[in-house]
């Protein structure tokens, strides 16, 4: 069994990038489960599933295979066989990851992947029911958060450097809309698990992020 650490929160408070950081310096894998999610939306956006017609959903889970390899320390996700980590991160895709996600015939068939992942290695989980669902028993687990105007500055910040068009109301709408529905589905909803240790980092670098969960894993080990 892995030492497991767990590490939950809306979207946009900086858990890849804190928990990539972390988990080199600890010389853990890193699990982006979220790429996962992504990777059956990007299924569905291709065969044209609607994420609430079950029948459609249990095929297509039915036809889909996810496997994670690693590249340089990178987690790759691969979709029937195609690396598709490439595609993962557009708007279009994580709309889809969103509102998929909330079914629950997939999440079923992430569940099991990311415990056996976790069962064989020393792993960094990101998600939104790690700790409260998929590694109930993780040694450590974090809550990451952030206010959603600072979730929201972030990316319009991101978007801005990148060059790309972008609305700070429209950003900041989108995330809240998110956070509804991740937090309030019916299956392994967003939740701070009881024995999670909370980080807000609205007031934080990123690099005291890494430096407190680095601290909280030396207690914690
Ligand atoms: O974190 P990321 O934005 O890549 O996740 C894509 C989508 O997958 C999120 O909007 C969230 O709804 C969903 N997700 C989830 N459970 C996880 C990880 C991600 O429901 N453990």
């Amino acid at each position: 069994m892995g030492f497991n650490i767990a590490i939950d929160g809306p979207a946009g408070a900086g858990k890849s990038t804190i928990a990539r950081k972390v988990a080199r310096e600890i010389s853990f894998i890193y699990v982006d489960t979220g790429a996962m999610y992504r990777a059956i939306a990007l299924y569905f956006l291709r065969h044209h599933v609607s994420p609430d017609m079950e029948e459609q959903v249990t095929q297509a889970c039915n036809q889909i295979e996810i496997e994670i390899r690693y590249e340089n320390q990178e987690q790759q996700v691969f979709l029937n066989g195609e690396n598709v980590t490439s595609y993962l991160r557009t708007e279009e895709v994580g709309n889809m990851a969103s509102v998929s996600s909330a079914n629950p015939t997939v999440r079923q068939k992430l569940l099991d992947l990311q415990r056996q992942i976790a069962k064989k290695e020393n792993v960094l989980m990101d998600g939104r029911d790690i700790g409260s669902h998929v590694l109930p028993d993780a040694p450590l687990k974090i809550y990451l958060t952030a206010s959603a105007q600072t979730r929201a500055q972030r990316r319009y910040r991101e978007l801005t450097e990148k060059g790309i068009p972008c609305d700070l109301e429209e950003i900041k709408n989108d995330i809240e809309e998110r956070d509804y529905r991740d937090m309030h589905r019916k299956t392994a909803p967003l939740v701070q698990a009881e024995d999670a240790v909370l980080i807000d980092s609205s007031e934080m670098t990123i690099d005291q992020v890494v430096q407190k969960i680095l601290a909280l894993y030396r207690e914690y080990c």
